[in-house]
């Protein structure tokens, strides 16, 4: 954890949830989150925004999956930031690894994207994480800090932006790095947002773990240093799962 830094906990809902399981899942997630130590963001399918923004009222931050870089147009089928904070979210995922195998992503078209965020007045949480060939190679911090450079945009730091860092090979798969790899990458990151920002936003950017983080292994990861909460998938459908994962930071 780094001192000073509200932990955040982001829940990726990805493709599930209609409405009424998603209204009575964030409505049990949201009871008993007030006073507590992490911010939890929920970032439910972009159907599910508008009712959950309106059925919690505030209690809990909402997110979209992913916006498109343009603010309007003919785009079938995409989102636009602006749409997303209309209905009720305050943050964005952006450059998740199943959105850059899935549409070939790239780090460019990210930043474009998360520019396009920022924008609109939405915090983005861009993911960057090294595939499983890259990792077995030793090119895991290389592959992650090529992602930033190409991914964040300017005024990301002042803007409250989150960096998600998550192993693609550790996504939906139970497999984790070791905590000293985590460690490691973490350090790497926060390393290179010094680069990118002054010192005071630099050390303020929370750097979440994602990837295969559940209620067993979630407390000895946050307990690292640069560990600022997590981005968790299929954990967070679960009640149960989520919310010791919240209450473990
Ligand atoms: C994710 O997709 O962002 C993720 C972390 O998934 P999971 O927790 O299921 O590995």
């Amino acid at each position: 954890m780094t001192p000073g830094v509200r932990p955040l906990i982001a829940g990726n809902w990805k493709m599930h949830g209609l409405a009424a399981d998603g209204l009575a899942l964030a409505r049990a997630v949201a009871s008993g989150a007030a006073g507590l130590k992490a911010e939890v963001l929920l970032c439910p399918p972009a159907t599910l925004i508008a009712p959950l923004a309106q059925a919690l009222a505030g209690a809990l931050a909402l997110g979209g999956q992913d916006c498109h870089e343009a603010a309007k147009g003919a785009h079938t089928g995409d989102i636009a930031a602006a749409m997303l904070k209309d209905a009720g979210a305050t943050y964005v995922i952006l450059g998740h690894s199943e959105r850059r195998m899935a549409y070939r992503e790239t780090s460019h078209r990210v930043r474009a994207k998360a520019e396009a965020a920022l924008a609109a007045g939405l915090i983005p949480v861009v993911c960057v994480g090294e595939p499983e060939d890259d990792r077995l190679l030793g090119r895991a911090e290389e592959v992650v800090a090529e992602q930033m450079t190409e991914s964040l945009p300017e005024g990301f730091g002042t803007a409250g932006g989150v960096v998600a860092y998550e192993p693609v090979w550790a996504i939906g798969t139970g497999k984790i790095p070791t905590l000293s790899e985590i460690e490691e990458i973490h350090a790497s990151i926060r390393e290179l947002l010094h680069e990118y920002m002054d010192e005071e936003h630099a050390n303020l950017v929370r750097i979440v773990y994602g990837g295969s983080c559940n209620a067993t292994n979630a407390k000895s990861i946050f307990a690292l240093p640069n560990v600022d909460g997590g981005l968790v998938g299929g954990a967070s459908l679960q009640l149960d799962s989520i919310k010791e994962i919240i209450a473990s930071i």
